[in-house]
């Protein structure tokens, strides 16, 4: 029997190669490659109709985004953010010189818990730098309310969030930004790639000028900015990308769909979801480990390993393990009691488009059986 191919928690969706070749003629002949150029502005123009938000500057990645995010809004001092994220989120504060606080999860969404926030407001306090964690969206509305009580500052790590509604309205839409990012791994990729979403016109200005070194114009520099540009050969695939995303999405729908039927009822494994009124954009398959089940989450992590299939412990470690944060008073384990148990216990397993219904197949007959 020929061996089965390796399955990684998720593969990038690329259309196919011919597709994208008239883009590349058209970059040849007009020799734009980047500030700005055609593909760029088109670009921001389509995602902002297909997000249904005002205005969005591209990125060259998620991160100088979201250090730009914290210089767009002058952010300084200590900001409130969770330890359940990806290293990107927090790194962004210790680039600009800001205290990341962290503060709990709510264990049925992953992002969040409001009701830990204002314990850890201090003078020092400029900003809450929520996650949308697997795009599940976090309680926006007792978000905001802290933030206006204590004239607060909302940047949402939206990374996961590409395309997710709430009430048929943009998730992305919530606090003062967003930050997308499209790299590789996530549900909308342009290879690299990132956005920040904000709501008018001035602070765009802001932004794309912080994105260009400061520059106003040919002979102005306002900010010390950095150079955060997308390029046009990411743009345009990004155009691309958009014709496809529709399709892509309902196909992770469906596998979304078949791990839900497949998985229930498994002692001691949990299957998590977004709140009923969300659109969700199914980036990730959480799963939950608990006691009961036959194996600890290690062991059903490396029992797929065996059968060359990668699932992947998202977020373990939690931010608060590496050593740039675990002293931090708000590192402490016992601040993070949710967060600890969360991490201990998550494994992601594979969803992406091109995964086949045999291969979903396979993953929740091992989950039920492990050996
Ligand atoms: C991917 C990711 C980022 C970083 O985005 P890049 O485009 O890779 O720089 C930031 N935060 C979260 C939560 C992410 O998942």
């Amino acid at each position: 029997m020929k061996k089965a191919a390796p399955i990684y928690v998720t593969q990038p969706y690329l259309p196919p190669l011919a597709e994208f070749m008239p883009y590349l003629e058209q970059i040849w002949d007009n020799k734009v490659l980047t500030n700005g150029g055609p593909f760029h502005q088109q670009l921001e123009q389509a995602l902002c109709e297909y997000l249904g938000v005002e205005h969005l500057a591209l990125f060259s990645n998620g991160t100088l985004a979201l250090m730009t995010a914290l210089q767009a809004l002058r952010i300084t001092g200590e900001v409130i953010t969770t330890p359940y994220s990806f290293v990107a989120t927090s790194h962004s504060m210790l680039w600009n010189g800001i205290k990341p606080v962290f503060t709990d999860i709510d264990p049925a969404t992953f992002n969040l818990d409001p009701a830990r926030i204002e314990a850890a407001i201090t003078p020092q306090t400029t900003a809450i730098m929520p996650v949308h964690c697997y795009g599940y969206p976090c309680d926006v509305d007792a978000i905001q309310k802290i933030a206006d009580n204590y004239n607060l500052k909302v940047i949402y790590d939206a990374a996961h969030a590409f395309g997710v509604k709430v009430d048929g309205n943009s998730l992305l839409n919530f606090g003062d930004l967003s930050v997308l990012s499209f790299h590789a791994t996530k549900v909308f990729n342009t290879f690299e790639g990132g956005a920040i979403i904000c709501k008018d016109a001035t602070t765009k200005t802001r932004i794309d000028r912080l994105k260009n070194f400061g520059f106003v114009n040919e002979t102005t520099v306002v900010a010390p900015g950095i150079n955060g540009k997308m390029s046009e050969i990411n743009a345009a695939f990004g155009l691309l990308q958009l014709q496809h995303i529709d399709q892509a999405l309902q196909r992770r729908q469906a596998i979304d769909r078949a791990y839900r039927a497949g998985l229930a009822g498994i002692p001691g494994l949990q299957v998590p979801g977004a709140p009923a009124a969300t659109d969700c954009n199914y980036s990730y398959f959480p799963i939950l480990i608990g006691p009961e089940y036959a194996l600890s989450r290690d062991g059903l992590y490396d029992a797929l390993k065996q059968q060359e299939i990668y699932a992947r412990r998202y977020f373990y470690p939690l931010i608060t393990d590496f050593p740039m944060y675990r002293s931090l008073p708000s590192a402490h384990a016992d601040n993070l009691p949710m967060a600890t148990i969360a991490a201990a216990q998550v494994l992601c397993l594979p969803i992406y488009p091109n995964l086949s219904d045999d291969d979903v197949q396979r993953i929740i007959a091992l989950c039920r059986k492990p050996v």
